[in-house]
């Protein structure tokens, strides 16, 4: 028993040096705090104090954190007094804006969704109504004509070389010739009055017919040099021999001879170059005595499918 007794009061020593140890270690982390707390404030007793209290330390040192936090975006310090609180009111309706942002975002991002719809179907119209009536600015002539499914194009949007100088179409003047000869037992004498024509020669025309009625009104009519579908040799303009008034003229279309050239010239391989109506598809007013050898089989299927060259050949 002693020998437990005595055993509980050697024990006991030990424990109250640890008692001490402890005690001797909180007071000098008190000191230590106290003066890491004095260092915070210039080592001033009173200011320390004053730091203790809380309404205005929090005034002091929260300030300047709500400007970080509030640039950064941190959460805001959970004791902080009322003023800075308020003072985060003004922040905490912007963050609220935000989300309203995004949906008075959304009406302007969905009628742009829309806009490039109808920005996109203007052209898709505006396609059609293009005017090939328009000589292209700057367009110069090339170095080759531009020949689709063997066929020769002259139009103002693909103009000839200046040299392409191929003369009169031996073909076509046989097909015409071949025509006249059935036209003839209708007693219609047919005549091609003017057929190929160089550069040098459609120069002389066009600047005549500008001088006269003004370039405007000429390019309705007639075709700049490089431009001309008579440059190619192809290009017939057709009357009737003793009907000299009706040449190059829209009432031919309404006379007997013209008449019977809508309805024959493709069976010799003549298409109507210029019909009514398509001006803007093939750059020319209507033109009923200007026809376009293109060979039988080409001259019957435009025909019968009653479109344009342009649209024929897929260039409009
Ligand atoms: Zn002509």
């Amino acid at each position: 028993m002693q020998s437990r007794y005595s055993m509980n009061q050697k024990n006991k020593k030990p424990f109250l040096k640890w008692i001490l140890i402890s005690l001797g270690i909180v007071v000098v982390l008190a000191g230590g705090v106290s003066a890491y707390w004095m260092s915070l404030h210039n080592w001033d007793i009173e200011e320390s104090l004053e730091a203790l209290s809380p309404s205005e330390a929090a005034v002091e040192t929260v300030e300047p954190k709500e400007d970080v936090s509030s640039q950064e975006g941190e959460a805001p310090m959970p004791e902080e007094p009322q003023s800075p609180i308020e003072s985060e009111k003004p922040a905490e309706p912007e963050s609220a804006e935000k989300p309203e942002t995004p949906p008075a975002e959304d009406p302007p991002a969905s009628e742009e969704g829309k806009a490039p719809e109808q920005e996109e179907t203007p052209p898709a119209k505006e396609q059609p109504v293009k005017d090939a009536t328009i000589y292209q600015d700057n367009l110069k002539l090339p170095a080759q004509p531009t020949i689709i499914n063997n066929v020769v194009i002259a139009n103002k949007q693909h103009p000839l070389p200046q040299s392409y100088a191929p003369g009169e179409s031996k073909e076509a003047r046989a097909a015409f010739e071949a025509m006249r000869a059935e036209a003839l037992k209708a007693k219609i004498d047919l005549t091609a009055f003017s057929t190929y024509r160089d550069f040098a020669r459609q120069k002389v025309l066009y600047d005549g017919y500008v001088a006269k009625d003004g370039q405007q009104a000429a390019d309705r009519y007639s075709a700049r040099p490089g431009y001309s579908e008579h440059q190619t040799g192809l290009a017939f303009d057709i009357g009737e021999t003793g009907q000299e008034q009706h040449w190059a003229s829209a009432t031919f279309g309404d006379t007997k001879g013209g008449k019977w050239l809508m309805d024959n010239a493709h069976r010799y391989g003549f298409i109507l170059r210029y019909p009514e109506g398509a001006e803007k598809i093939t750059g020319y007013m209507h033109e009923s005595w200007h026809y376009r050898y293109v060979g039988k089989e080409m001259a019957a299927d435009v025909y019968a499918k009653g479109v344009t060259l342009e649209e024929y050949l897929g260039i409009y």
